[in-house]
């Protein structure tokens, strides 16, 4: 794929970027190594202050940088400023918490025949970050903020389609004070990332993004024996039981689905209604899904963008005409509008069987399924029966209920009568073929230390 920014709401090439040559890929790996040894003797302190001086220059270019983001990807303006929102949070929980995550952890030296044993948590070096382009920013950013706040030294492999969100990562971390060398973007495509994987100045690898990309990356990983951290597709669950407020359900069911215009890994995907209050929600639901605005991504009054790519956009059709063709029903939507740029209408569909493609897999746009069941372990069933177990929801009143959903539901986040989003706070990640490894909160940060046990004799 062509390292292009092109905006996907006319389909227009904004501007082309040459991938890095053979000699300058080494230079910046050499670089990267050469910051490593030195930015891991840095204090906490200073890494927590120019972590601070990253949020406040973020903040300060909040309005250009979402800017940014709409016209190389296609989310609403809105959303792009509730993304760049999020990275200032992110950077500014590291800088906070981030010297206690690091703390050595006291262990009984006695028990072991020590004076004293602790846990002391040591950066690793170069980790590797590949990245999609559906939150630009955010994805890189919850690697970027805790490892440089570890210690650890990013270099940044981004989509080929987001080259001046990358290159602006680059540039603000600079800015802030960093170090040189210590945040690099690399241009380059995604046949190099094996050779920069393999290569003995890099020490572990993060990937966000589709399965196969997934799997090949953790294959090479596996071969090198470097550690990688995975978080790949999601076709999450909703899951809306008869004791709920219908209203608010739906309203956040509409949400769930078309948040960063239906392409996001833990968008609600698969829905799942209680037969009791099925007519009431499929009518209110198709209803709120039909009335959003699909249009100019920069216009405040927009619902929903267009899809990223021309690519994205056919997948999405595709996945609908096949279900179409083996008998599945749209109640709304189903068609792209005539419009130039790649835009497609929010979609509600129903009768999805297992004979569909997207019951298996991702649709990665505002395509809803819909499906009606007799009871909760029903629901279960159905959503655990996909390979995928990224996040899931839940929308009950019922104690029980709740507490049969967070026992059985097969997924890495669980949220209850709210939409699954991520937050600096808490962890990340999924379960089955959404990947391994956590990101955020002090587990993320940890992914990428060694954990150095210390045993201290008499
Ligand atoms: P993608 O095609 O896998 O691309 C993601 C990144 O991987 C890009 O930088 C891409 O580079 C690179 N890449 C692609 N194939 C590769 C390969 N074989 N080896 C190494 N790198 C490779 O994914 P996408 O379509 O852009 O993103 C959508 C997917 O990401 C969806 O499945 C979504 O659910 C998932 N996602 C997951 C999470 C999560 O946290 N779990 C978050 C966001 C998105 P190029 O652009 O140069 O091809």
């Amino acid at each position: 794929m062509a390292i292009a920014s092109t905006n996907p709401a006319t389909g227009e090439v904004v501007e082309r970027f040459d991938e890095l040559t053979a000699d300058q890929l080494d230079d910046k790996l050499a670089r990267a190594a050469a910051a490593a040894a030195s930015y891991r003797l840095t204090s906490v302190e200073d890494r927590a202050g120019w972590l601070k001086a990253a949020a406040d220059h973020l903040e300060g270019e909040a309005g250009d940088v979402a800017a940014l983001i709409v016209s190389e990807m296609g989310k609403t303006y809105q959303a792009a400023r509730a993304e760049v929102a999020k990275c200032v949070s992110g950077l500014r929980f590291y800088a906070d918490r981030g010297p206690a995550f690091l703390r050595n952890v006291d262990g009984d030296g006695g028990k072991v025949g020590a004076r004293s044993t602790y846990v002391t948590y040591q950066p690793i070096g170069v980790v590797l970050a590949v990245m999609p382009w559906n939150l630009p920013l955010w994805q890189a950013m919850r690697f970027a903020a805790p490892a440089l706040m570890a210690g650890n030294v990013g270099v940044l492999k981004h989509a080929s389609n987001v080259p001046q969100c990358a290159l602006y990562l680059e540039e603000l971390f600079r800015k802030a004070g960093f170090p040189e060398d210590v945040f690099q973007t690399l241009l380059i495509s995604a046949g190099k990332v094996e050779q920069v994987l393999r290569d003995p100045r890099v020490a572990a690898a993060t990937l966000t993004g589709s399965e196969p990309a997934g799997r090949s990356v953790a294959s090479i990983a596996g071969d090198e024996v470097k550690k990688v951290v995975l978080e790949l597709g999601g076709s999450d669950p909703f899951i809306i039981m008869p004791s709920t407020d219908l209203e608010r359900a739906t309203d956040v069911a509409v949400t769930a689905r078309t948040l960063n215009n239906g392409q996001s890994c833990i968008n609600g995907k698969r829905f799942f209604v209680h037969e009791d209050i099925a007519d009431a929600f499929m009518e209110k639901f198709v209803a709120k899904m039909g009335a959003l605005v699909v249009g100019d991504p920069m216009d405040l009054d927009t619902d929903v963008g267009p899809l990223a790519t021309e690519s994205g956009r056919q997948d999405v059709e595709d996945y609908v005409q096949d279900a179409i063709g083996k008998g599945a029903t749209v109640l709304v939507g189903g068609e792209r509008p005539d419009r130039p740029g790649w835009f497609y209408q929010p979609t509600v569909l129903a009768g999805i069987t297992p004979e569909m493609r997207m019951y298996h897999e991702e649709v990665f746009g505002p395509v809803a399924q819909v499906f009606v069941v007799s009871s909760l372990e029903e629901a279960l069933r159905e959503a655990n029966g996909h390979p995928y177990g990224l996040g899931s929801n839940l929308w009950s009143e019922d104690e029980a209920e709740r507490d049969l959903f967070v026992r059985d539901v097969q997924s890495g986040m669980a949220f209850i009568n709210g939409n699954t989003t991520s937050y600096p706070e808490i962890p990340f990640g999924g379960v089955k073929r959404s990947g391994y490894g956590r990101e955020l909160s002090d587990l993320g940060m940890h992914e990428f230390m060694n954990a150095k046990t210390v045993w201290v004799g008499e």
